[in-house]
């Protein structure tokens, strides 16, 4: 894809993987919907999962919800790029909606849990950049999941126990920020994207600028 505003001369460039990870609850959802509000050259990996649909959730936006046998059908046919049970419930990426987004240079999002980061990083190396974001305390974390108020209170303990687990895997990731400021965490998730998107082996087409560029050097 070709870089978008800002950047003066658009050259062609790989897509990037982001993968956003954190504890259910450190705010992840809420940047990865700011950043998919305010910049069109993402897109959001939908995954598909067992887990049942909370009310504000709409079938096809924040997941796509299935039944265990559909989920082990697309598990079995290789249709998931990565896949992993969460707090009793299973969740999956989808194959064809990346396939297509990297073939044509565009860039995804994915808020994934750590099991599913470890294994795109495995496949997928250095087109997935990640992030590990985590809360300022965990008395935060269980205030933020109480006002969320969407989980019955078992569903909150259960995840607020699995938390400890999965702040345990912060050093697996390219880059790790504490959200105690909405604004500010979500500015440095936009600036490691800019610069991300900058990398010189993402961008393919740097080569034919720059042969370009020299020979007409002068002239
Ligand atoms: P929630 O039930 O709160 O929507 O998500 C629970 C956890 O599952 C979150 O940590 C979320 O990032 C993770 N998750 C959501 N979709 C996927 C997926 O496709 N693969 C993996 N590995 N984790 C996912």
């Amino acid at each position: 894809m070709a870089e978008g505003k800002g950047t003066v001369i658009p050259i062609a460039r790989r897509g990037l993987m982001l993968v956003i990870s954190s504890p259910s609850g450190a705010g992840k959802s809420t940047i990865a919907r700011n950043l998919m509000e305010r910049d069109r050259h993402i897109g959001m990996s939908v995954s598909v999962t067992t887990r049942p649909r909370r009310q504000s959730e709409i079938e096809g936006v924040h997941y796509h919800f299935v039944s265990q046998r559909e989920f082990e059908r697309m598990r079995d046919s290789d249709s998931l790029l990565e896949w992993a049970e969460v707090h009793g419930n299973f969740y999956g990426t989808p194959r064809d909606p990346v396939e297509l987004a990297m073939s044509q240079g565009r860039d995804m999002l994915f808020d994934i849990d750590w099991q599913g980061a470890q294994q795109l990083q495995d496949k997928m190396k250095a087109d997935v950049v990640s992030i590990f974001i985590l809360p300022p305390t965990m008395a935060e974390l269980q205030s933020r999941l109480h006002r969320r108020a969407e989980d019955t209170e078992e569903v909150i303990q259960t995840r607020l126990a699995n938390s400890r687990a999965e702040i345990g895997h912060w050093r697996e990731y390219d880059y790790v920020i504490v959200n105690d400021d909405l604004d500010a965490a979500f500015d440095a998730v936009q600036s490691i994207v800019k610069a991300e998107r900058l990398r010189r082996d993402r961008r393919h087409g740097l080569f034919d600028f720059v042969s370009t560029l020299v020979a007409s050097e002068g002239r």
